[in-house]
């Protein structure tokens, strides 16, 4: 479904991706891990244009295009068939939660309002907040708010949902039901690109792990082999020091 290949990015003179590659099947749920600041947001963010790659190629459902040099065509392309969640939400604050989900769905893409309500309510229902449409962000928790920003990625239905450590603003009794709503995007089939520290979700969720350090990919394999025979030394220390 994605390629990602030889992806650079540097801020000034701190280069942060070195050489970044990386392939997704349908239904694959890849788990980035890393130590802080080894460029795990930063990638995700190149992915979707949020940042521009410095260079790298994409190939996005047959769709191939320049990382470094798409075109607004491209770029809208891209971000018709991924969705990102924010690690603080990015919910409009004078919005409620339904309208904050059908917003892609009727200025993004054109869709009547009744059928945008129609697919925000399931969206919402989806992540458990279907009686919560019509809360402002303000008076939703975190872990709420956190869960209208899935039913916002979602409601698009796009091919891939790139997660940006999307549990690490929250409270720790709030972690919970945001890891649970996305295990059940998994067990569904959703295809998710996932940057976090959890490491029980990622065992136990993940069909892959990478493991990025120093801009490059260090290891990468499927959750099973990663957590129980990590190759490399650098991925053995950074395992023994979290697990
Ligand atoms: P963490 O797990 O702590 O979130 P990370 O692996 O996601 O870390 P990034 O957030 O991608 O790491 O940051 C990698 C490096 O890039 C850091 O040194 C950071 O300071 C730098 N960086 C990220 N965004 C910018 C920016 N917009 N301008 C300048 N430097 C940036």
């Amino acid at each position: 479904l994605m390629q990602i290949r030889g992806v650079r990015k540097s801020f000034q003179d701190n280069t942060v991706l070195r050489d970044v590659n990386m392939d997704l099947d349908r239904g694959d749920v890849v788990v980035i891990l890393g130590p802080s600041g080894s460029g795990k947001t930063t990638f995700l963010r190149c992915l979707n244009f949020l940042e521009q790659a410095d260079a790298g190629s994409m190939e996005l459902d047959g769709v191939k295009l320049d990382l470094s040099k798409a075109s607004s065509k491209e770029i809208a392309g891209v971000r018709k068939k991924t969705a990102f969640v924010f690690q603080n939400y990015n919910l409009f604050a004078n919005k409620t939660a339904l309208e904050n989900v059908t917003l892609g769905l009727t200025a993004g893409r054109g869709m009547g309002k009744d059928e945008a309500r129609e697919i925000g309510l399931r969206a919402l229902r989806k992540v458990g907040l279907a009686e919560r449409a019509d809360y402002y962000p303000a008076q939703l928790s975190g872990g709420q708010q956190q869960r209208v920003g899935i039913a916002r990625a979602i409601a698009v239905r796009p091919d891939v949902v790139l997660f940006d450590e999307p549990t690490s603003a929250l409270d720790p009794e709030l972690v919970g039901e945001v890891l649970q709503v996305m295990r059940s995007l998994a067990e569904e089939g959703m295809t998710m690109i996932v940057v976090t520290h959890e490491m029980k979700f990622a065992r136990d969720v993940a069909s892959h792990v990478i493991f990025m350090a120093d801009g490059v990919v260090v290891e990468e394999g499927t959750s099973e082999e990663f957590f129980t025979n990590p190759q490399q030394e650098r991925t053995k220390k950074f395992l023994k020091r979290i697990l």
